[in-house]
């Protein structure tokens, strides 16, 4: 169980703090509101069927500020932040530069292609006060409370604020563009289900494929098992040493997970990524996300955490290349029996 203290926040922006420990620290200066910059709004791909989202207001955003001026850590009396406190546990607040708004105000049409408001909402997570942390450092614990916390941000927006899909993710590295090095990631609700994610949950009405996937894993891409939760590679890993964590039994989303379901993916979670960070002895770039059911879909979805690693070996990225990006193809040079020896081959407590 949580506790939860909601502040406003200059230009009416919502700011949320989760904790085990009730917070009611007095509020400090908080950086002033952004002025309006041009809505967001979405275009048709007519040769994909998908929309493109389009936020040029995004291009201002803070970039690799020194330590010094991070604006997520907590707020002193010297620099103004995000989060006006001196101290939280872990805080979700709407973000700045939001590629998907409240989208009042319309959308000029433009000639020739289907537009619309790019409706939705942009939060961003922060895992923790400690600038230096992040989700292998950090206590079994916090990771239980962030799962928490992802599964109070779905419910939230999805189930009461009845947005269609809620992606909870983190991107991490700046070799994947992060512009903030503070260990945060962000949840993204939208007005509709996005292609990818509609192909995935229409796959598990018509059969229960992550059921399957994890009944019949072969023991060779199994990393690590809890009572309730394991960790694994995807027989079918479009990422050098991708990493999935799931549920044993079908969970629709973190919002539906057991006491027992939550600490059995903390504990795999700081595994997974201690492991991948062990591999070639620096943090590993990656994208994880967290595959919640699409509003509609909560009966046969089966919840997924799933990471990218960007780095294939020591000084060598993944790029999405010709082959990926003109043909859909994804080509691996690690396969995935060969990704799953090597992550067992790391020792996840190595230091700890
Ligand atoms: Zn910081």
């Amino acid at each position: 169980m949580f506790t939860f203290r909601r502040h406003a926040m200059p230009g009416g922006r919502e700011l949320l703090l989760y904790g085990r420990q009730p917070h009611d620290m007095q509020p400090l200066a908080a950086l002033p509101a952004e002025p309006p910059a041009s809505a967001p709004y979405l275009r048709w791909h007519p040769l994909l069927g998908e929309w493109v989202a389009y936020a040029g207001a995004r291009q201002g955003r803070t970039f690799l500020p020194d330590a010094s001026a991070c604006p997520l850590c907590p707020a002193d009396a010297g620099r103004l932040g995000e989060i006006p406190f001196a101290d939280f546990e872990i805080a979700v607040f709407e973000n700045r530069f939001p590629a998907l708004t409240a989208g009042e105000g319309g959308v000029a049409p433009i000639d020739g292609i289907s537009v619309s408001a790019a409706k939705g909402r942009c939060e961003v997570v922060v895992f923790s006060a400690d600038h230096g942390s992040g989700l292998g450092a950090l206590p079994l614990d916090r990771l239980a409370l962030l799962i928490e916390v992802w599964g109070a941000r779905v419910k939230a927006l999805r189930d009461e604020a009845g947005f269609a899909f809620v992606l909870p993710f983190e991107n991490r590295g700046e070799e994947i563009g992060v512009t903030l090095h503070h260990p945060h990631g962000q949840i993204y609700a939208f007005s509709f289900v996005p292609q990818r994610a509609l192909m995935a949950a229409k796959a598990q009405v018509e059969a229960p494929v992550v059921v399957r996937l994890i009944d019949e894993l072969p023991r060779a891409l199994l990393l690590d098992e809890e009572e309730a939760a394991l960790s694994f590679v995807p027989p079918f890993a479009m990422y050098p040493f991708e990493t999935w964590l799931a549920p044993r039994r079908r969970v629709a989303g973190p919002d539906a997970l057991s006491a027992i379901e939550t600490e059995s993916l903390a504990r795999l979670l700081g595994r997974a990524v201690r492991r991948l960070d062990g591999l070639f002895g620096r943090p590993m770039p990656y994208i994880l996300t967290v595959q919640a059911a699409p509003r509609g879909f909560e009966d046969s979805f089966h919840m997924t955490i799933e990471i990218r690693p960007f780095r294939r070996d020591s000084n060598k990225l993944k790029f999405l290349a010709g082959v990926e990006l003109g043909a859909g193809v994804f080509l691996v040079d690690v396969s995935p029996e060969q990704a799953a020896a090597r992550l067992k081959a790391v020792d996840p407590e190595a230091g700890r």
